[in-house]
């Protein structure tokens, strides 16, 4: 479980992003942050895995502070899927997938077959391993960056827009695999989006976050249907 108690950012320049902000999100589920641009969705996912420092509150997971450890060891432990894949670009598809296990140091020929194995799962036509991203089409570039995110098999996934900059039919597939993927997985997924049909089809919980970055509604799609 991650915990947000009474969470806050305030940025330098005095706006307050993210605003006493107190939820858990679940192990083991998909959790979805929904709101309008700018309600602070982004900042309370990067608050996460500290690639933004929040300014009060504490953020917990499975019971550890975030700031208990450093900000690489805590980043080990937590996949980052943006909206446009930022794949290496002098790396082949295969070759991004094997980055982080390559700097932990695993053994090579494992490190590729689970980077093999990891592109299958995404539901990548293996023929475009040896490409480099730039011949790739959006859709196969997110595909790519999702199994790059789960190669070191971190317990927790943040996806902050993913599928937002692809046509409507192939985040359709997308989405679809993601759900499929969870199912096999199991992961804490924390995903972010300003869709809120995308935030009820692949949410356990969503997250309603409202403009100041306060929390309007946290329950499963069909409770918040119901109001
Ligand atoms: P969302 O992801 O919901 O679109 P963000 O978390 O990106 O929202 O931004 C929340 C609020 O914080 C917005 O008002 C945005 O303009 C502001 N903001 C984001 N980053 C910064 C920053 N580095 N400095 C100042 N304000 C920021
Ligand atoms: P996206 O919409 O693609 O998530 P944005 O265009 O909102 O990204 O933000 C891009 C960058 O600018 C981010 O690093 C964010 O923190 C920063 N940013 C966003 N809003 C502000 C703001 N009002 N002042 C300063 N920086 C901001």
């Amino acid at each position: 479980m991650i915990e947000f108690e009474d969470v806050t950012k305030r940025y330098p320049d005095g706006t307050v992003a993210v605003d006493n902000l107190s939820l858990r999100i679940p192990s083991g589920q998909i959790t979805v942050f929904v709101g309008p641009s700018g309600c602070g969705k982004t900042t309370s996912l990067r608050m996460i895995n500290r690639t933004i420092e929040r300014t009060g509150g504490r953020i917990s997971i499975d019971g550890e502070d975030i700031n208990s450890k450093d900000a690489v060891t805590l980043r080990r432990g937590i996949g980052y899927v943006i909206q446009h894949a930022g794949l290496f670009p002098h790396k082949t598809v295969v070759d991004n997938v094997a980055t982080v296990p390559k700097l932990l140091g695993w053994d090579k020929r494992k490190t590729r077959a689970t980077a093999m194995e990891l592109l299958e799962r995404v539901g990548l036509d293996l023929k475009l391993a040896e490409r480099y991203p730039a011949q790739l089409s959006g859709g196969q570039q997110q595909r790519v960056g999702v199994a790059r995110a789960l190669a070191a098999d971190p317990a927790v996934m943040l996806m902050d827009e993913p599928f937002s900059a692809v046509d409507p039919i192939v985040r359709n597939q997308l989405q679809e695999e993601l759900l499929r993927l969870q199912r096999d997985i199991g992961k804490t997924i924390v995903f972010v989006t300003h869709d809120i049909d995308e935030a009820i089809k692949l949410g356990d919980n969503v997250a309603v976050l409202r403009t100041g970055g306060k929390l309007a509604q946290f329950a499963p799609p069909a409770e918040l249907l119901a109001n």
